[in-house]
């Protein structure tokens, strides 16, 4: 299996693995404002906001608001809008970035490298080559866009998509 190399989140997960202890982001970003919090949408159960340490641009999450830690910890209405989240989310980057592929998944636990309890999944964009001889040689892997352009695409996709 081929991987993304994100040298720029080694600091956050040592950090996590020391036992240094973060607030809740999922908790506490949801009360910013969109563009400061890099949310890209809000719906009535879940919201869906950027990584801020992506494997690739474009990398986002969708959460609930609730601070729940368990798929079974979720309503049917919060898990019915988090796979609808999902499924907006894969056309505005398709329409923006045009991906070749996407990695869906969710972490439960610290075991499974999760860095926060608050249950989300992430969705990571992927391209052909992305794993390609400058990540897995030469150890360094070029983001080609900021987190503000990204932002900027994704949210006007997301807008028009509604
Ligand atoms: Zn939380």
């Amino acid at each position: 299996m081929e991987r993304l190399w994100a040298p720029w989140r080694s600091q956050f997960m040592a950090d996590i693995a020391r036992g240094k202890t973060f607030e809740c982001i999922f908790c506490s970003r949801p009360d910013g404002g969109d563009k400061e919090c890099f949310i890209l949408w809000r719906g009535t159960h879940t919201f869906m906001l950027l990584n801020l340490y992506p494997y690739n641009p474009g990398h986002l999450m969708v959460a609930p608001y609730r601070h729940v830690t368990e798929y079974g910890d979720l309503t049917n209405e919060e898990f019915a809008e988090q796979q609808d989240a999902l499924r907006r989310a894969i056309a505005a980057l398709r329409s923006t970035t045009k991906p070749d592929g996407f990695n869906i998944g969710t972490n439960l636990g610290k075991a499974a490298g999760a860095g926060f309890p608050h249950l989300h999944t992430h969705l990571v964009p992927r391209w052909s080559g992305d794993a390609n001889f400058m990540a897995t040689v030469a150890e360094a892997k070029l983001v080609s866009e900021s987190l503000e352009t990204t932002y900027g695409k994704l949210k006007e996709a997301l807008t028009k998509s509604i």
